[in-house]
């Protein structure tokens, strides 16, 4: 079991089309979040299950608490089973050093800097360099991490910054397909078709260098070869402790679409969570679909 864990909504970018809404500050959430105790709570929950840990935001290292919190992570856990997604800046020793002790951090990044892009603040791609190129002075597991939208498919930024990573050994590039779920159900217009997507993943296939190229498992869904693993394989969880089937099924205010609401922790119990998932909620069988996108589709 693979858990995205939302802790905040806090994020030093806000950028516009962000599918957790985050927003620079704290506290403009319309929605309670959990407290230090209660995350802790929910921690022993998925440490007693060994499930792996994916610590997402908003950025989770972007307040104290937080970034306490995946430090006691990592003391509780195997460190193959933690890892954190984040954004560049504010890079600091402490940061480095907690960083070293998980399994693997995940670093947006959408397109070098210079290329407009005016959904990503400016300074953000220089931002996210200067972090993976201290993960990899460190030789911390990492991996660049590009979302596909009009603005950041052009093949030809996307082979600048293929290189770019080949020739300063980042090891691993993930590339995602935008949803239009939080502040980016607004833009709609920002999803590319399937067809788009299924040559930009042969494009990715005759690509050939040093860093390794992964698809999104929505993508491999995309393409017949996995099937939609919504609370069978990987839950999410929210700033709120709400959980949802899927983490990419959100509205603007970081709650769960219509119907993929599971519950609540650390109150509910996690294992009659997943059952009542599996039962009476409907995702007990894998699908061939991505079921939030089939969702927003047939809104
Ligand atoms: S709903 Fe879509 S994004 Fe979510 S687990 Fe299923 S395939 Fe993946």
């Amino acid at each position: 079991m693979y858990v995205i864990w939302n802790l905040t909504n806090a994020c030093p970018w806000s950028c516009s089309f962000c599918c957790m809404s985050a927003r620079n500050e704290d506290g403009q959430v319309p929605v309670k979040n959990l407290d230090f105790s209660q995350k802790i709570k929910i921690l022993k929950i998925l440490q007693k299950r060994e499930v792996e840990i994916d610590f997402s935001g908003g950025d989770p290292l972007a307040n104290k608490e937080d970034f306490s919190l995946i430090e006691i992570a990592t003391g509780m856990m195997r460190r193959k089973l933690l890892c954190v997604s984040t954004t560049g800046g504010n890079l600091s020793e402490a940061k480095l050093k907690l960083l070293k002790k998980v399994g693997k951090v995940e670093v947006s990044i959408d397109g070098l800097p210079g290329e407009n892009n005016p959904f990503r603040p400016p300074n953000f791609s220089a931002a996210a360099i200067e972090l993976l190129l201290a993960l990899v002075k460190e030789e911390i597991p990492c991996s660049a991490v590009t979302t596909l939208y009009p603005v950041s498919a052009d093949q030809g930024s996307l082979e600048r910054l293929y290189y770019f990573l080949c020739a300063n050994h980042v090891p691993q590039w993930d590339i995602l397909r935008f949803y239009p779920v939080g502040r980016g159900l607004s833009l709609p217009n920002l999803r590319l078709t399937e067809e788009k997507l299924l040559r930009l993943m042969d494009f990715f296939d005759a690509i050939q260098g040093e860093t390794k190229i992964v698809f999104q498992h929505s993508l491999q869904v995309l393409r017949g070869e996995y099937q939609c693993h919504a609370a069978r394989e990987s839950i999410g969880i929210l700033p709120s402790g709400v959980v949802t089937a899927c983490g990419w099924a959100l509205d603007q205010n970081s709650t769960p679409l219509s119907g993929f609401r599971l519950g609540y922790l650390p109150e509910d119990s996690f294992d009659d969570i997943l059952k009542r998932a599996r039962g009476e909620l409907g995702f007990g069988e894998r699908k061939n679909y991505c079921r939030v996108l089939a969702h927003l589709n047939n809104r």
